[in-house]
């Protein structure tokens, strides 16, 4: 199809928002001239495609997207972005722009394989080959699978059939291209739904995919306040894994620590946009020469809880609203719109609680103690459905992720592959004490969430916490016995 004497490859960019150890990228340069593009995605009629991103992983994505076009202008290849149907765009893109080929680094949610798949149909058809590359994870799920069973659902088996796979080389930064005729380009900008990165509306407030939650409350927040937390981007990861020695010391014995922000790496939004690839990472944890084995080892297994999320997700195409044990369906969840505000704003009267819900508004990141300390507050404590946390957190995470994020607050309310029994119910003013003995990281954060008032101060001084801890755990417990009565012959 293509005109000029090179071969020319369209990379479709999307959850890879980086140069390095990018097989599709260096497929591409290797095979010609290139040119990327990154369409900011609506999910079709049908339910294909990605989820929407939230208000923080959008204000994310923005930041990361400059830096990946600079990046890309450094190497001669142009960035293009739209809005719209990946199905309509990608098709059109490369007939408009007669490419020899379309590549792609895989994703594994359901929703977004199927429509990936008809893309690469469409592709075929016209003529145009269309190659689909790892990237995003080091075991490709379909590849492993437990003996009379299509796919893992505990993961310590999991981790042992997977943990000595050899992975390959980190790939370099491809070389230089030969600058595009600009004449080239014009054709694709002549298109409804063609935009530059502003023109994406990614930092504006509009169509969140989670309804009314946080980013419709006060849309540029996260480009304002969280902003201050974090320099998006393929550059500075690329720092931070130099460093990466930093979140791996001593982690061990204080990755619960959640004062110590040195505590754990923070990576998790640079796993998630995949401003480094988790090769990247597993090779240069392996390299870090001044750590333990033990906390090496540690480090690494957290990576492999990343992997188990995208296995079960690969597998469950609803697992952002059902739960993995069928049994919960008929837990017998509260509804307390009020409850619900008071633990979005951090004003529960629960210190730790309120204190990483404040966290996690001022920075669009939350330490994994904390979310767990907040998960289980809101589902046992407070008995309300996870939906509602797994969306306010998807809204308002900087790290937000397809699997993680839905597969985490399975695990913690109990409804999840592999989860936390049902009756281990946090006790959060224990985990204060145990994790933050000199009350550091609730004294930095507290009366810091969305209304920037505690329990105390909207209360006019009253700080009670809104649920007695020792009665809702008995509640909670009743509620379970509830269930598995009513629900006797299901798998809970
Ligand atoms: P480190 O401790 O340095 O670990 C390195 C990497 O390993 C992380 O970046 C992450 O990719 C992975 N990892 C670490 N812990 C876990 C875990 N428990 N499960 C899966 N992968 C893990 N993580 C997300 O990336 N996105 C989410 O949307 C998300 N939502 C969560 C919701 C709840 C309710 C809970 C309890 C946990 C959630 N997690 C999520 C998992 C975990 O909290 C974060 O991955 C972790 O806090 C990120 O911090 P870090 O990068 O410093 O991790």
């Amino acid at each position: 199809m293509s005109e000029g004497p090179e071969p020319l490859t369209l990379v479709w960019f999307r959850d890879d928002l980086r140069v390095d150890d990018h097989e599709a990228l260096t497929a591409a340069c290797a095979d010609g001239q290139v040119i990327g593009i990154w369409i900011r995605e609506r999910r079709d009629d049908n339910g294909l495609g990605p989820r929407p991103l939230g208000g923080a992983a959008r204000w994310w994505a923005h930041e990361s997207l400059r830096v990946l076009e600079a990046e890309l202008a450094q190497l001669g290849i142009p960035l293009l972005f739209a809005a719209g149907s990946a199905a309509d765009i990608i098709p059109q893109v490369a007939a408009d722009l007669e490419v020899d080929a379309v590549r792609w680094s895989r994703r594994y949610a359901p929703a977004s394989r199927r429509l990936d798949a008809q893309i690469k149909a469409q592709l075929n058809e016209a003529g145009c080959a269309a190659h689909s590359h790892s990237g995003a994870l080091l075991v490709e799920p379909w590849t492993v699978s437990p003996q009379g069973g299509d796919f893992y659902k505990v993961f310590t088996p999991f981790f042992t059939a997977v943990r000595d796979r050899t992975v390959g080389d980190v790939l370099p930064p491809p070389r230089q291209q030969k600058a595009l005729p600009e004449a080239r380009l014009r054709s694709v900008g002549a298109h409804p739904w063609a935009s530059d990165l502003d023109g994406l509306g990614l930092l504006d407030g509009t169509g969140t995919g989670s309804g009314d939650f946080a980013s419709a409350r006060t849309p540029q927040w996260w480009a304002t306040t969280v902003a201050e937390h974090w320099s998006p981007g393929c550059r500075e990861a690329a720092r931070r894994l130099r460093s990466l020695s930093e979140g791996i010391d001593d982690y061990a014995e204080a990755h619960d620590v959640p004062a110590d922000p040195d505590s754990t790496s923070g990576l998790s939004p640079r796993l998630r946009f995949g401003e480094l690839s988790p090769r990247q990472l597993l090779r240069s944890a392996w390299d870090v020469p001044e750590v333990s084995e033990d906390d090496r080892h540690a480090w690494i297994r957290q990576l492999y809880w990343r992997e188990f999320s995208w296995h079960l997700a690969y597998h469950l195409p609803r697992v952002e609203t059902e739960p993995m044990r069928p049994g919960f369906a008929h837990f017998p969840y509260e509804d307390d719109p009020e409850a619900l505000g008071h633990w979005q704003d951090g004003t529960t009267g629960i210190a730790l609680v309120d204190a990483g819900m404040a966290q996690l508004w001022q920075t669009g990141w939350m330490h994994n103690r904390v979310r767990m300390v907040a998960a289980s507050f809101l589902t046992k404590n407070l008995l309300i459905h996870w939906w509602h946390g797994e969306q306010w957190f998807w809204d308002t995470l900087v790290d937000a992720d397809e699997a993680n994020n839905p597969v985490s607050w399975q695990w913690v309310a109990g409804c999840g592959a592999d989860a936390a029994p049902y009756f281990r119910i946090f006790n959060p003013e224990r985990q204060c004490e145990r994790f933050d003995p000199d009350r550091e990281y609730v004294d930095r954060w507290l009366g810091r969430g969305p209304g920037g008032l505690t329990q105390a101060e909207r209360s006019g001084g009253d700080d009670e916490p809104i649920v007695d801890l020792r009665t809702s755990r008995q509640a909670a417990l009743a509620a379970y016995d509830r269930m598995k009565n009513e629900s006797a012959g299901s798998n809970w």
